[in-house]
């Protein structure tokens, strides 16, 4: 059996804090009520990829241990985690949490934002593969994450960011890919050149992650920027954001930063 918490720590390379599901919600649940947020005066916004790996009840995984703790879910991403649902769909959360009482006062109740890429590792006759798994009930190796890793093959087959084709879309029947594509070819070409430089195959997936988290934490900022500018939201605001990593039987996660970008 692979020890996947000691490979990762090393490869990481001090990128993030890798902590098991128990971990991660004692870190949470204690910074969490430390700034006043809890079950009855918060709801949770995902941005998470729709892969069912992340929520699968035979597994226990990280979003299953939040939503637990914390109720469900808004739901703003897209493939790879990308935040699709924009500042509409923030907006739209930020009018769900149950109240903050003070006595007889109400006031509006706080978002918990959760943003999250994921990453399968899986155990190959005691090598461990970055990017791949076995799902429950499959015997076949299926890539954890599809819209990433098939990102990264097509980008290899073309050869670089500026040859890679993104096949239009006129009638909208695949928007994600679009718009992940577009923001990473983009936005990320540099990046991108240099991930494809690298000649290890684990080392690159894990660049490759990473790469993810930035782009949609990023972007998941701006939309959070965009929203308090535009809107008057009385509650406050957490955002935890890392990669998932799907090993066998259970997640572990690698958390990158955990603010508040807004905090009465
Ligand atoms: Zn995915």
């Amino acid at each position: 059996m692979l020890e996947y918490d000691t490979l990762l720590v090393k490869d990481i390379d001090n990128w993030g804090n890798l902590y098991s599901i128990t971990q991660f919600l004692e870190n949470v649940e204690l910074k969490l009520s430390d700034n006043g947020f809890d079950r009855a005066n918060s709801r949770l916004v995902f941005s998470v990829c729709p892969d069912d790996v992340n929520r699968l009840e035979e597994l226990e995984t990280i979003e299953n241990a939040l939503t637990g703790k914390y109720n469900g879910e808004f739901h703003l991403g897209g493939l790879g985690a990308y935040p699709m649902g924009g500042v509409s769909g923030l907006t739209a959360a930020s009018h769900h949490p149950p109240d903050e009482q003070n006595g007889g006062d109400r006031k509006e109740g706080n978002l918990i934002l959760f943003v999250s890429p994921h990453m399968g590792i899986m155990d190959d006759a005691g090598s461990a593969v970055y990017g791949k798994i076995i799902r429950p009930g499959q015997e076949k190796v299926t890539s954890s994450c599809g819209a990433m890793m098939g990102f990264i093959a097509a980008l290899k087959e073309a050869g670089s960011p500026e040859e890679f084709f993104i096949a239009p879309d006129e009638n909208r029947i695949d928007p994600t890919r679009v718009v992940l594509h577009n923001e990473l070819i983009q936005n990320y070409a540099d990046d991108l050149e240099r991930i494809l430089a690298i000649d290890d195959y684990n080392n690159q997936t894990l660049e490759l992650f990473k790469l993810n988290h930035d782009v949609v934490a990023k972007k998941t900022k701006e939309i959070i920027d965009t929203f308090l500018k535009k809107e008057h939201f009385e509650g406050n605001i957490a955002l935890i954001s890392g990669i998932t990593i799907n090993i066998p039987e259970r997640d572990l996660f690698l958390m990158k930063d955990f603010t508040f970008p807004k905090v009465d």
